[in-house]
């Protein structure tokens, strides 16, 4: 389901997306960059055309998690040609930009808000992207520097807020939904990661970080809970090994929430 809007089109930038969605959290390591990546690839599953950004500059991880590597090249007309997910059966190959291209992997990358600015806009702007029909933004975990620059540059669809079932994440959680409202981002709804793990020798499941607290705090919040995704060493090996395009689309333990999450949209 695209939603039915025209094409968004930033200044004379080269970004066409029928829909925009932020992913983002209100801490690191709950599993932001792995639900950003895989719900892009889910979409693209579905025959989509879809662009992952990643605006996690402090951070950024989907290029070690897609297994993608190279410096992006200029286009004949001055644009930055991002590097793709190549092609896999009906989904069709994906355009990635990530400032992890721009930067060896071990160096610090220090940034003040104006740089910040600069650099998300440039991203927007100069990648040539082609015509999407989502883009899927990875955004930086909590601060609202980012989400700022974004909703003044671009109609952003809505965006979808990552946590685990912890007091403590949820509370971050909370924040991060605050945040996306102040800057006038509209929340589509939250996503449970690492809820529950169903152990192989026994099939029990171990709640390590609990599990429902995102369903019961989304109701709080009146917004929906779009999925809810068990701890999975699959996922995990997947996505230290440049593998995680490979896992979502075979993988059901991550895979299924994911792509009903993806139809969702
Ligand atoms: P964030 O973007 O929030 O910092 P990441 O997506 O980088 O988080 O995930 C942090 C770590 O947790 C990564 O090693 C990732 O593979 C792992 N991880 C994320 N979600 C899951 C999950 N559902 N099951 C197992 N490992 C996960």
């Amino acid at each position: 389901a695209i939603h039915p809007r025209p094409a968004a089109r930033v200044g004379q930038s080269a970004l066409r997306a029928k829909s925009i969605i932020a992913v983002g959290s209100g801490k690191g390591g709950v599993g932001k960059s792995t639900v950003a990546t895989g719900l892009a690839l889910a979409l693209r599953s579905f025959g989509c055309k879809v662009g992952l950004m990643d605006a996690d500059v402090y951070g950024p991880s989907v290029p070690h998690l897609l297994g993608l590597t190279g410096r992006p090249a200029m286009t004949e007309s001055k644009r930055i040609a991002p590097i793709s997910v190549p092609a896999s059966g009906k989904a069709p190959e994906m355009p990635v930009m990530s400032m992890g291209f721009m930067v060896e992997p071990d160096q610090a990358v220090i940034w003040r808000g104006p740089m910040l600015h600069g650099s998300i806009n440039q991203f927007l702007s100069m990648t040539e992207w082609g015509e999407l029909d989502y883009l899927i933004i990875d955004m930086p975990p909590g601060t609202g520097d980012v989400a700022l620059t974004l909703s003044q540059a671009i109609p952003v669809t809505g965006s979808v807020v990552v946590c685990t079932p912890q007091e403590v994440a949820l509370l971050d959680a909370v924040k991060a939904v605050a945040m996306f409202k102040k800057v006038n981002i509209p929340v589509l709804g939250m996503v449970e990661n690492m809820s529950g793990f169903r152990c192989p020798d026994n099939n029990k499941v171990y709640d390590i970080f609990g599990s429902g607290g995102t369903r019961q705090k989304a109701e709080e919040l009146s917004i929906a809970c779009l999925a809810t995704l068990p701890i999975d060493i699959q996922l995990r090996e997947a996505g230290d090994e440049g593998r995680l395009a490979e896992v979502i689309e075979t993988n059901t333990n991550a895979g299924n929430p994911l792509k009903r999450m993806a139809q969702s949209l």
